[in-house]
């Protein structure tokens, strides 16, 4: 069997997922929403499913769903796509990221990542052949540093992996951090792979920059967007991979024989979210800016330190404030005891360096919400 497959554990949110349902706690661990998403979004599918066609749609995507992503992109970001040649649907944004690794890496390539990072990435790095350089981003800003930047760049980079918005920190670079980013990307010839499934999740009036914007790096962009993330239906695993037309040509060979393709019903329905207009944005924004609110000003009532989240649907509570250094041990206690699952940060630092951080989802109803902070009272003043 192959050691990195072989060797490695369950994932930290299945496990989370599965103690949680052991112990009958609120899950905010995993990061999926209460809401069921948007009505009209999940008719459509549903009608599409009945009305059809549900045979094979074609390997790139529907016509209609690609044309919407460049359509969408145009309109939120500024970038102008041909949706013939460089948008390519995926079953979600975990197959994007895969076929990217496997086809732009060759065993050997150093590829570029950033800690704290999404718990898929380095293996399917490591299984593509691909030698990882991790650069730790400290929080609570998680900003790019240029010292480690310089020092995780070669002429043997291939490629760089960025997550932003950023899972699980809450943050997002601003355009000074990106620039510096492209920067090197520039100077060592290096493709950059952005997973920014999170792009619509940005609050207080915040906007999404995507590297593939910034001068020189149109044409060595792998962007990645997730359906799930934007309407809040992260079981449907619709993804959209965007690229210059001759990075696109050999994503393409990698997906053809992934999944080669999505179900058509769900591509149907997302072309026309896609196309909502910008008051929805803004409302599904304002919708989560306050529940995060809420969340915040709950855990700091009961005397929990509590980070900033800019973006996503995560806040990070701070343990060390509370005299506690080992997240993991912090979660298994607080499902077991308290009944309420959360994700310890430390499983997204491969070496572990980071462990006083603990990640609640706050994209929730207000009663989930209000339940886990009654079963976190008196938590703060007694630890376990
Ligand atoms: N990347 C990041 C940073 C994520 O947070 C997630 C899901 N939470 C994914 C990728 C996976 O997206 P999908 O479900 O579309 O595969
Ligand atoms: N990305 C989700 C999170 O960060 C979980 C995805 C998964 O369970 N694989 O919580």
């Amino acid at each position: 069997m192959n050691p990195v497959f072989a060797d490695l554990p369950t994932t930290v949110f299945e496990t989370m997922s599965r103690l949680a349902r052991e112990h009958g706690a609120v899950n905010l661990g995993q990061g999926f929403p209460d809401d069921p998403g948007p009505d009209d979004i999940r008719e459509a599918a549903a009608r599409a499913l009945i009305d059809g066609p549900n045979q094979y749609p074609p390997m790139m995507g529907l016509p209609a769903l690609r044309q919407a992503v460049a359509a969408h992109y145009a309109r939120h970001q500024g970038l102008a796509l041909d949706p013939e040649t460089e948008v390519m649907i995926t079953s979600g944004a975990t197959e994007a990221l895969a076929g990217a690794l496997l086809a732009l890496i060759e065993p050997g390539d150093e590829v570029v990542l950033f800690a704290p990072m999404y718990d898929a990435y380095l293996p399917l790095v490591r299984r593509a052949g691909g030698v990882p350089r991790i650069v730790n981003l400290a929080p609570p800003s998680f900003r790019l540093d240029e010292a480690a930047l310089a020092a995780a760049f070669s002429d043997r980079t291939k490629l760089v992996l960025l997550n932003n918005p950023l899972n699980p920190g809450a943050t997002l670079l601003g355009r000074d951090d990106l620039a510096t980013l492209a920067r090197f990307c520039r100077a060592h010839d290096v493709i950059a792979l952005c997973d920014e499934v999170w792009e619509h999740v940005v609050f207080d009036g915040a906007r999404h920059v995507p590297l593939m914007g910034l001068p020189g790096m149109r044409e060595r962009t792998v962007k990645i967007g997730s359906a799930g993330k934007i309407f809040s239906l992260t079981g449907w695993k619709v993804g959209f991979v965007t690229a210059e037309a001759r990075l696109m040509r050999v994503l393409a060979k990698a997906h053809q024989f992934l999944t080669f393709t999505t179900p058509p019903n769900l591509q149907a329905a997302v072309a026309l979210g896609l196309a909502k207009d910008q008051a929805w944005f803004e409302a599904m924004r304002a919708g989560y800016a306050r529940s995060r609110d809420r969340l915040a000003a709950g855990l700091t009532e009961r005397g929990f330190s509590v980070l900033p989240a800019a973006a996503t649907w995560f806040l990070n509570i701070d343990i060390g404030a509370l005299g506690l250094s080992d997240d993991v041990a912090f979660c298994e206690a607080m499902v077991a005891r308290s009944g309420v699952a959360a994700i310890p940060v430390s499983a997204f630092y491969p070496d572990g360096a980071v462990r006083h951080l603990v990640r609640l989802c706050f994209a929730k109803a207000d009663a989930t919400l209000d339940e886990a902070l009654d079963r976190m009272a008196g938590l703060a003043r007694a630890p376990f």
